[in-house]
């Protein structure tokens, strides 16, 4: 999923001023998974919201709704019946989609309440792990299932650089060695002699090189 975290209320606050009917939208998916943007955490903002406004003698209407995806149009475009009553949206969902939103409504200013931050996994109640780059050319099955691109803090392909200590990285003992990880778990399953292979640079190229990415299916299209 795709986590990320509330902004500052006094960044929100600012961000919002210029505007009088504001629309507090949140995305039930990525960010109610991560606690940022679902359907709690908009009433909430919301309220915040409206009593700071109350307490600054703001004469402002704020009001809120949750979509079930903000990056998906067949969602985005229950917006049509409700969206002229505001002159700004207040987005939680992720950076998609709030360019989501602010690309099927051009005339409405599509403001971020979220600073969106990685592709992730939920490991425990409130702690979410950093998994993936998205880099286009999957190689988790040569690891072990542990990405050393995402989750090594060097991006080594061929093995541990000399710091790890312990089982930690040595930027940080907070942060897990993924090698010392990839090592334990292709020992697990009799695989280590995997790691005798060298693995060449990696073609960058399938990340971002050629600008947004797209994926294009037919048999999806109608
Ligand atoms: S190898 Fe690439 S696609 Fe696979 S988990 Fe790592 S960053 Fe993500
Ligand atoms: S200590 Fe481990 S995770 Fe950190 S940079 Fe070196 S190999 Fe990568």
């Amino acid at each position: 999923m795709i986590t990320g975290e509330q902004k500052p209320i006094d960044e929100i606050r600012e961000m919002i001023a210029p505007y009088k009917r504001i629309l507090v939208l949140g995305c039930a998916s990525c960010v109610a998974e991560c606690a940022a943007g679902g359907e709690k955490e908009t009433a909430m903002l919301a309220s915040t919201l409206r009593i700071a406004a109350k307490m600054k003698g703001e004469d402002v209407l704020i009001e809120e709704k949750t979509l079930d995806r903000q990056c998906v149009r067949d969602f985005v475009i229950l917006l049509d019946d409700i969206i002229e009553k505001y002159d700004a949206v207040l987005s939680l969902g992720c950076g998609a989609g709030v360019q989501a939103v602010a690309e099927m409504f051009t005339e409405v200013p599509i403001i971020p309440a979220i600073n969106t931050e990685f592709l992730g996994e939920t490991r425990d109640q409130g702690y979410w792990l950093e998994s993936c780059l998205g880099c286009g050319d999957c190689m988790l099955h040569h690891f072990g299932g542990i990405c050393p691109v995402a989750r090594c803090s060097k991006q080594l392909f061929n093995g541990p650089c000399g710091g790890a200590m312990d089982g930690r990285c040595e930027i940080n003992p907070d942060v897990e060695c993924a090698w010392h990880l990839i090592v334990d778990r292709l020992t697990k399953f009799g695989a280590l002699d995997r790691l005798e292979n060298i693995y060449p640079p990696k073609d960058w190229s399938k990340k971002q090189g050629g600008g947004p990415r797209k994926i294009v299916r037919e048999d999806q299209q109608k």
